[in-house]
């Protein structure tokens, strides 16, 4: 009975390797993929899909009269937990308070958003930029200026991913 069975394997065996069994197999997979709709995208060609909630490089905003947002109240350097963010603050001539010195390095920083969600005037925020690089020592210091840059350039979108992620956190 053992015999027969292994006689049987054997033969099994010749023949699909005899009809090239494996290799059928494989040209059909082949085959069910060649002609369904493709999911490799020609990055960087073709943009990746992202969500609103993407957490990229930092910015500061402004409100529209040109006024910075950011009061210096400190809760976004308390409450970072890589210590990435540095800030040093004045009260202006009209009393008001804002920041002398606002830093943000890179090299420290874990994307964890926890910046955005302590402030409580939106200024702070982490836009949807993903493609930046560094060449320079000190380059990974994102300066008060630079923050406030991407801010001024970026608002549009900025406001439109904010709007889209309120809506989603009702
Ligand atoms: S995203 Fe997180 S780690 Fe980065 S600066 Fe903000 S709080 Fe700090
Ligand atoms: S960015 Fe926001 S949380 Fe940070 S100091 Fe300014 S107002 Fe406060």
């Amino acid at each position: 009975m053992g015999n027969k069975m292994t006689l049987l394997k054997r033969l099994r065996h010749y023949v699909k390797s005899f009809l090239l069994w494996e290799l059928l197999l494989g040209l059909k997979l082949t085959g069910r993929h060649l002609f369904s709709s493709k999911v490799t995208i020609q990055y960087p060609e073709e943009s990746i899909p992202r969500s609103a909630r993407f957490r990229g490089l930092h910015a500061l905003r402004r409100y529209p009269n040109g006024e910075e947002r950011c009061i210096a109240c400190k809760l976004c350097e308390a409450v970072c937990p890589a210590l990435a963010i540095t800030i040093e603050a004045m009260p202006r001539e009209d009393g008001s308070r804002r920041t002398t010195l606002y830093e943000i390095d890179l090299f420290k920083c874990v994307y964890c958003g926890f910046c955005e969600e302590a402030c409580p005037v939106d200024a702070i925020v982490e836009t949807g930029l993903s493609e930046y690089h560094f060449e320079k020592r000190g380059q990974n210091i994102l300066t008060k200026d630079k923050l406030l840059a991407i801010g001024d350039k970026y608002e549009s979108q900025i406001a439109v991913d904010r709007k889209e992620q309120w809506r989603s956190e009702d």
